[in-house]
């Protein structure tokens, strides 16, 4: 039985040409980044052409980009490390080891051990909602903006959240579980006017972070365009191994501002102290030259599969339900859910039979994001979006890959009506 997998928002295959580029730094060009002789040169070299390339694609600096071991770790290092400039302020390695005071980054609002405030979304991945819980432990404050049925949220909520102690905004740009796209680029429009009105008031920068992780393979994401300061992205969901994150951190970000959550011999410009993955670097740098290269046929190409699979599971399912807004649009700049992504809700069956079933006839879905898969919990996204623990636990996500086939679609789709009668009966 050929399996078909449309799972890709869990992970992504290595792609071989990703794959080529890493097999000799596993091997021959074994050598340690920090080493002085040529076995360590040629490592260097190899992260350095890596970091260049990604910059180049994003139009941003060679080191305004920090790799780190997942994007769970990126998310963490963009949440821990502004906030723990205020919360440690003797901890000062950041960037070098050199050292800055709050007080000059942030004069009156986000003064020394004083309670910071940040906001987020309740649809965040919990490589954000766990940091941020961690912040509230510590006795910080943190608003989670709601989402209306659809999945959005709302622009002018999130104004009037700002306070004069709030240091970072961290809102996903496409959510894991639904696929919905957040307007990144207008809230990153709204903060830089805010941050403008700020300064002339004396009052710190509220820093903007986003989480793109699933974002990155389909939508635009140079930093500059979405006028974001720090983001995250992922090697093993854009067919890059795993194992490898980075971070975008922009320069503007005062040196030391940022602190490091892993400390030790000062790697990645002192942010990610640990020795250098260099194949995982020079296969996640490869990987983002493919995005690149390839992103908007690859949107195309699932959109068009993915609709077609909507069509059929409609046709063929009466009363299932579409988790989230969906929007037909083909644009890579207006689209307001991922192309690849179906969140579907088949009414009276429990999705865990539903998987099961599934994964024993060859397709393999998911019953919500591969973190919290294990755990036979209701999806806090679908939730959050008003369904009842009920109604969260019948629902599946479908999310296609760039290889997905249309003959995969529509076997796919008819072994899904065919089960989904079989046991709801
Ligand atoms: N953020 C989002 C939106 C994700 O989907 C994931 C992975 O599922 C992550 C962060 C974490 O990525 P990683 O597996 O690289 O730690």
């Amino acid at each position: 039985m050929k399996r078909i997998y449309l799972d890709y928002a869990a992970t992504t295959p290595v792609d071989k040409e990703v794959l080529k580029a890493m097999m000799p730094y596993f091997s021959d060009k074994f050598g340690n980044a920090s080493s002085v002789h040529s076995f360590g040169q040629e490592a260097i070299a190899a992260i350095d052409q890596a970091r260049e390339k990604i910059a180049k694609l994003l139009n941003c600096d060679f080191n305004e980009i920090i790799f780190t071991g997942s994007a769970t770790e990126a998310n963490n290092l963009a949440i821990f490390g502004i906030t723990r400039n205020f919360q440690f302020p003797l901890l000062r390695q950041g960037f070098g080891g050199q050292a800055i005071s709050n007080f000059q980054t942030n004069p009156k609002s986000q003064s020394l051990n004083s309670k910071l405030h940040i906001i987020s979304t309740v649809i965040e991945h919990e490589s954000v909602l766990e940091p941020l819980k961690e912040l509230e432990r510590l006795d910080h404050e943190v608003t989670y903006l709601p989402v209306n049925k659809d999945g959005f949220i709302k622009v002018s909520y999130l104004e009037k959240a700002i306070r004069n102690n709030t240091v970072l905004v961290s809102i996903i740009y496409a959510n894991n579980e639904i696929g919905i796209i957040q307007p990144v680029k207008e809230i990153g429009k709204l903060l830089e006017k805010i941050n403008a009105k700020r300064k002339t008031a004396g009052l710190g920068r509220i820093y903007f972070h986003t989480d793109a992780v699933q974002a990155f393979q389909f939508l635009e994401c140079r930093p500059d365009w979405l006028k974001v300061d720090l983001m995250t992205f992922s090697g093993h969901k854009i067919y890059g191994p795993k194992g490898i994150g980075a971070l975008f951190v922009r320069k503007l970000i005062p040196i030391g501002l940022i602190k490091p959550i892993i400390s030790g011999g000062g790697q990645e410009f002192g942010l990610r102290s640990g020795t250098e993955n260099v194949a995982n670097i020079v296969g996640m740098a490869k990987a983002v030259e493919l995005v690149f290269k390839n992103k908007e046929a690859r949107f195309k190409k699932v959109l068009n599969l993915r609709n077609q699979l909507l069509d059929y599971i409609i046709k063929y399912n009466k009363g299932i339900g579409l988790n989230g807004s969906l929007d037909l649009s083909t644009s890579l700049r207006t689209s307001n859910r991922l192309p690849n992504n179906l969140n579907i809700r088949f009414p009276g069956l429990n999705n865990e039979t539903l998987l099961v079933a599934l994964d024993q006839k060859g397709v393999a879905v998911s019953a919500g994001s591969a973190c919290s898969a294990r755990a036979s919990k209701a999806s806090y996204v679908l939730t959050a979006l008003g369904l009842t623990e009920k109604q969260a636990k019948e629902s599946i996500r479908i999310t296609l890959g760039k290889d997905t086939t249309a003959e995969e679609i529509k076997k796919s789709a008819g072994i899904i009506s065919i089960l989904y009668k079989k046991l709801k009966s």
